[in-house]
């Protein structure tokens, strides 16, 4: 019996930037991390093709995260790199 196993639930996370953004608005301590969040369709468990990226900023202590557009996500990167001409 032939069948196929698809999933749409697996999720791979990239931090983008080495830096931290700002104190997170939730518990004021931690800094907040700029991420990608890749959601993958798998077949048989294994990750295919990726069907969603979205960006969070993320905070390391309380793993709080809110979702932010692409557009920004970019910008923030692009001013990490004027950063370091300082
Ligand atoms: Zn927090």
């Amino acid at each position: 019996m032939m069948f196929l196993l698809f999933g749409w639930g697996k999720q791979t996370f990239k931090d983008l930037a080495e830096r931290d953004f700002d104190i997170c608005k939730f518990c004021h301590k931690g800094n907040l991390r700029l991420r990608e969040v890749t959601t993958w369709a798998t077949l048989f468990f294994i990750p295919i093709i990726p069907y969603k990226t979205r960006y969070v900023l993320s905070c390391g202590n309380c793993k709080a995260g809110y979702e932010i557009s692409r557009e920004l996500a970019e910008r923030m990167q692009d001013k990490e790199e004027e950063d370091n001409f300082y």
